[in-house]
């Protein structure tokens, strides 16, 4: 599945456990961290199709991010379980997003988990992806009217503010009518 996609599924996560948009900045974080191990992409073919879905989409690389990210937070215990739902989500994606196996508890265990061999390629790659990434805009969309944040917080919640006000102006305009 493509990051962004990833960064968009893990934002959503982090909304619903965090009140603080650093809290919700770590899961962000907690949720596509995985793909360091695809980092090999850019130096290493071989290297990249041996490691990527291994050490980094591992649950036991998992539980430490999620521990990290709860120690860096505010809330510590909902971020801990944010950060773990969020790096979850992750895996969850890339088994149906992708024709790739998860080894899924590397380095401990060799167990793979298999990705979705009961989709095509062309299934994968032109149906449930792209659903799934308008999906997430959808949802995104009705967060930033209702609650007024965005992804872009993550960046700076100055431009995310911004962004919005100029998305929905109306809201903006007429803020009075408006009940929340
Ligand atoms: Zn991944």
């Amino acid at each position: 599945m493509m990051p962004i996609a990833h960064g968009m599924i893990a934002w959503l996560v982090a909304v619903l456990f965090g009140k603080e948009v650093n809290d919700r900045r770590l899961m962000v974080i907690a949720g596509v961290v995985l793909d360091i191990d695809g980092i090999f992409i850019l130096f290493d073919d071989a290297l990249f199709y041996e490691y990527h879905h291994t050490f980094g989409h591992s649950l036991v690389f998992g539980l430490m991010v999620a521990l990290v990210a709860s120690l860096l937070s505010v809330d510590k215990i909902k971020i801990f379980f944010g950060a773990l739902s969020a790096f979850i989500m992750h895996i969850v994606a890339d088994l149906i997003g992708s024709n790739w196996p998860v080894t899924i508890f590397s380095p401990l265990s060799d167990l793979t988990i298999p990705s979705s061999y009961f989709l095509t390629n062309y299934q994968i790659y032109n149906i449930v992806n792209p659903i799934v990434f308008i999906v997430c805009v959808i949802l995104i969309m009705i967060i930033m009217y209702y609650r007024e944040i965005s992804p872009i917080e993550f960046i700076s919640e100055k431009l995310d503010k911004y962004i919005i006000e100029r998305i929905f102006p109306i809201k903006f305009k007429s803020d009075g009518e408006i009940s929340e």
